[in-house]
């Protein structure tokens, strides 16, 4: 092929570029070794600023039992209601969730698509409403935009390993709880670390805009917390000591603690996490018909398989946990 000369100048100049630069193209062959001192991504780990007031409870304000929910109406093809006939409009259910969390909704590596507890549970409420598991579109979002995604509605709804509280409750809706999960930490195994209690002085990785948060800067104000985007970076970091411990829900552990054979959960829990499924404020139809489908799953065997399929790591599967309705 041939280059008109200005282009084929552009070229050579974009190729030294890709290749370092142009002193470096023209040096013998390297024989440079990785500088295995520097931390892959995630660079640093950043601390959270320990003279801004201790949160307080996610739980104040006070709402009684946040995880009571609205009876459903049915789940079927004959439910109706003006957001559920939108979005069977539309044709797709838009959820929001992690394409990174090991367990609840991470990429099969086989079949290219999201799986996982929170996608399979998102499949199913799909299946229900628009006729088959597939007709879903995913969203990635951070656990700090799972609030401002449901506020600007830019998903139906959020699968997303999320914490039913009262504080969350005033921004947005839930469906009924369908996991109950625990906070506790996960050390490097021989660590010397037991709990929570063993964390004064120590450095631990946690996720912003999350429960974990606030219940160890409560709990344990002694320690040193570091944040990063995700809790995969936060095993990341873990690995390369930057921190000694990992603290979130048992059930997002575990996906850590699947991942490294080195690592191990410890000590009791410290907070009790209930899952709920997100749903926009004021949309009580598909809060309804989520909840049916809940409510069908508990029922035919599906979670049993869900939770057999994936989070066997947490123990054998237990009883889902029982709906409990506001109205
Ligand atoms: N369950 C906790 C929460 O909702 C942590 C889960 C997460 O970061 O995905 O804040």
């Amino acid at each position: 092929m041939r280059f008109p000369r200005g282009i084929l100048y552009v070229v050579l100049v974009v190729a030294a570029l890709a290749s370092g630069c142009a002193s470096e193209a023209s040096a013998p062959p390297a024989t440079r070794t990785p500088d295995y001192t520097r931390p892959p991504l995630p660079a640093k780990a950043v601390p959270v600023l320990t003279d801004s007031p201790v949160p307080p409870s996610p739980d104040t304000p006070e709402c009684g039992d946040p995880t009571r929910s609205l009876r459903p109406t049915g789940s079927g093809a004959a439910a109706r209601g003006p957001v559920i006939d939108a979005i069977r409009a539309r044709g797709r259910l838009l959820v929001g969730l992690d394409t990174g969390s090991n367990l609840f909704s991470y990429r099969d590596p086989l079949s290219g698509s999201v799986v996982g507890f929170d996608a399979d549970i998102a499949r199913e409420i799909a299946r229900d409403l628009l006729g088959s598991p597939d007709l879903l579109e995913f969203r990635s979002l951070g656990s700090a935009e799972r609030e401002g995604a449901l506020e600007n509605h830019t998903v139906d709804l959020v699968a997303k390993t999320m914490t039913i509280t009262c504080e969350r409750r005033q921004l947005a809706t839930f469906s009924t709880s369908y996991l109950q999960a625990n906070q506790r930490v996960l050390a490097m195994k021989n660590s010397g670390i037991g709990g929570v209690g063993d964390l004064a002085g120590k450095r631990v990785c946690i996720v912003p805009g999350t429960t974990s948060l606030d219940h160890m800067r409560r709990l344990q104000p002694a320690a040193t917390i570091l944040t990063v985007p995700t809790w995969a970076d936060c095993l990341v970091v873990l690995q390369q000591r930057q921190v000694d411990a990992v603290s979130t829900d048992d059930a997002l552990l575990a996906g850590l603690a699947a991942q490294d054979p080195y690592t191990e959960l410890v000590g009791p829990s410290i907070s009790a996490e209930p899952y709920g499924i997100g749903i926009p404020k004021g949309h009580d139809d598909l809060v309804r018909f989520v909840n049916g489908t809940l409510d069908r799953i508990r029922n035919d065997g599906t979670w049993a398989r869900l939770y057999q399929q994936y989070l066997t790591a947490l123990g054998p599967v237990p009883a889902p946990p029982a709906p409990s309705y506001q109205d």
